[in-house]
Formats: C-alpha cells, sequence, structure tokens
C-alpha cells in the first residue's frame, strides 16, 4: 500500500465542451477533466499531489510544512490549506518582494494562516534552505515540500488520477495540459504507460524549453514507477511538450491567454487561469485550428486549477479590459 491521505474531492467529473468545440468547427471532440474541482481551498491539481505528499509528512512526524513557489503560487496556497486542514503550521517561501496589495493567492495564503518570507533579490533555493535549517534548529520539525509538489511521491497523484479516467471510461486520444514543475504530466505517462494506452499525453510547456521539460517529466516517471512496483525507464523522447507558447514567459499574461481565457468562459461558463490553464488552453486552440489533431480526434483538457489568479494583478486589470 502507498501511503496516502484522503481529502480531494475525488473523483472529479469530465464534462463534454460542445460548444466550444463547435466553435472552433467541430474538428474535434472536446472533453474537459474538472481538477480545478478537487476541492482543497479551490481546487487545483496540486491537492492529488499533497494527498501522497502530506502522508509521507505524517509519516516523518512533520508538524509544519516548508514550500517555495511565485508570489501568486497556486502549489503554495494549497500548501497551506493542507497545512491548516491537518493542524500543522506552515512557511511559505515566495519569490520577489511582497506586492502593494494582498490579493489573490496571497490574500488566501494569509487566510490559511501561512507565515510567508520574501526573498527579495536572494535566491529562491537559498532562501529556502536557509528557512528549513532554521526551523529544524528551532525544534519546529519541518517537511519540505518540493517546488510545485513535484517528486516521485507527488507525481504519484496524477499516476492515480489517469487510472480514475479510466476507471470513468474515458479513453481520449489526447489529453492535454499545462506542464511546468512536470509531476503532473509525469504521473499521467507513467499510469498511460502502464495501462497500455494508445493516446498521447501532450504537455504545453509553461516556461520551459522542450528539452528540459521532457527530461525534467522522463526523470519524475522514471522515479515515481518504482513506487508503483517496478522501475519504467522513461527516455526524454518519451515525453510529449509543446513549448510553442511560452510567449513572454513565466506569468506574462498575452493575447493567446486573455483570449482562451474569454472563450472557455463564454462558451462552456468553464473558468482558466491567467499563468497556467489559460496558457495551456490557448495553445490547444492554436493546435486545433492549425488541424494538429486529426479530425473527429476526442481532446480532453486536464483543467489544473489556478482560477484564483483571475483576481490578482495585472491580470484581472487586464481582463476586464
Ligand atoms: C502547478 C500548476 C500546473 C503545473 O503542474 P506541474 O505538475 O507543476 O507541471 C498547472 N496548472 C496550475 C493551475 C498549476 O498551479
Amino acid at each position: 500500500m502507498i501511503p496516502r491521505l484522503h481529502f480531494a474531492h475525488l473523483p472529479t467529473p469530465v464534462e463534454p465542451m460542445p460548444r466550444l468545440a463547435a466553435e472552433l468547427g467541430g474538428r474535434v471532440r472536446l472533453l474537459v477533466k474538472r481538477d480545478d474541482q478537487t476541492g482543497l481551498a479551490l481546487g487545483g491539481n496540486k491537492t492529488r499531489k499533497l494527498e501522497f505528499l502530506m502522508a509521507e509528512a505524517q509519516a516523518n512526524g512533520a508538524k509544519m510544512l516548508i514550500s517555495a513557489g511565485a508570489g501568486q503560487s497556486n502549489h503554495c496556497r494549497q500548501v497551506a490549506a493542507a497545512a491548516a486542514h491537518f493542524g500543522m503550521d506552515c512557511i511559505l517561501v515566495l519569490r520577489g518582494n511582497p506586492p502593494e496589495e494582498r490579493n489573490a493567492n496571497l490574500l488566501l495564503d494569509d487566510l490559511l494562516g501561512a507565515h510567508v518570507v520574501w526573498t527579495g533579490d536572494a535566491n529562491l533555493q537559498e532562501t529556502l534552505k536557509a528557512t528549513y535549517a532554521l526551523a529544524q534548529k528551532n525544534g519546529q520539525r519541518p517537511y519540505l515540500i518540493p517546488y510545485g509538489g513535484s517528486n516521485a511521491t507527488g507525481a504519484l497523484g496524477y499516476a492515480f488520477a489517469f487510472d480514475e479516467l479510466c476507471a470513468q471510461g474515458y479513453q481520449p486520444d489526447w489529453i492535454v495540459m499545462a506542464s511546468s514543475s512536470g509531476g503532473t504530466q509525469a504521473g499521467l505517462s507513467l499510469a498511460a504507460r502502464r495501462a497500455g494506452f494508445r493516446g498521447h499525453v501532450l504537455g504545453i510547456s509553461i516556461d520551459h524549453s522542450v528539452a528540459d521539460l521532457q527530461k525534467t517529466v522522463a526523470a519524475l516517471a522514471s522515479d515515481a514507477s518504482e513506487r508503483l512496483g517496478e522501475r519504467i525507464e522513461f527516455l526524454p523522447a518519451d515525453i510529449e511538450v509543446n513549448d510553442a507558447f511560452t510567449g513572454g514567459g513565466y506569468g506574462v499574461m498575452g493575447a493567446l491567454e486573455v483570449e482562451a481565457i474569454r472563450i472557455f468562459a463564454r462558451t462552456e461558463g468553464l473558468l482558466l487561469d491567467p499563468v497556467y490553464t489559460g496558457r495551456a488552453a490557448g495553445g490547444m486552440l492554436t493546435l486545433i485550428r492549425d488541424g494538429f489533431f486529426s479530425r473527429g480526434s476526442e481532446v480532453l483538457f486536464w483543467h489544473t486549477g489556478g482560477t484564483p489568479g483571475l483576481f490578482a494583478e495585472p491580470y484581472a486589470k487586464m481582463l476586464a479590459g
């Protein structure tokens, strides 16, 4: 038995997106897997990883969670919620300086009782290391949750998520999702391989080159496979990544993301986010229009959450037009 705590709202629904598909000329059939509805403090993909990471933290006798991320990190917001839910303390190391307005995920971090350490101009990893060392020295029994929750343990969340999708009766030709620290794609790719899945698992890169992300995801999938019984060696070439949509870099919302956010909202009543799902969906829309997916294919967009980001600046002002 793989240690796991159960607090996510699972299975998340799979829904058709007929109006969006029609808007795109009916070339493909579209589904969405609603991991924006995983239930932990406004949901998102980190909840699934945390079910396994929290089990490990508890087994280690941890009393505090420490993690790091961008200022508007969805991952950190979910870590803060997991800590609160299990009565643990939480320190979040966030990149940069505190903004004037503590809105969106930052507001939630605060409400959830997390203590935030800003790196200022210092290196994120260095600040994280120092924060962890200090907590340990103070006897606070910290447990370090990796960046994006992406290690072999966290990736298991998405191996089981793939199995969940199969159990719901779906075998899409394509699974498309935002991919950044790689744990989500690694878990899905691993379980897809184990299940003999004939479709594709395509990561739309948020902020890495194809080569870098393929390497990261392959290593994570290989490591995670050991937890499921036997090592499966993934090569970078086994991992399907598209990095054509990284645009102005991490967190820079442009026309691609704005259009995707608007079209999902108006055709399906679905909310995306400015940083991850807006970019991944924008990439998917572009690929559909370019005829990348063969006619009549079933394409499942794996919604990974992030919607609180809609209320962060500068996104909210930009979206308000
Ligand atoms: C973290 C995150 C991702 C990326 O998932 P990885 O496992 O880090 O690749 C995608 N979407 C949202 C909303 C996220 O917060």
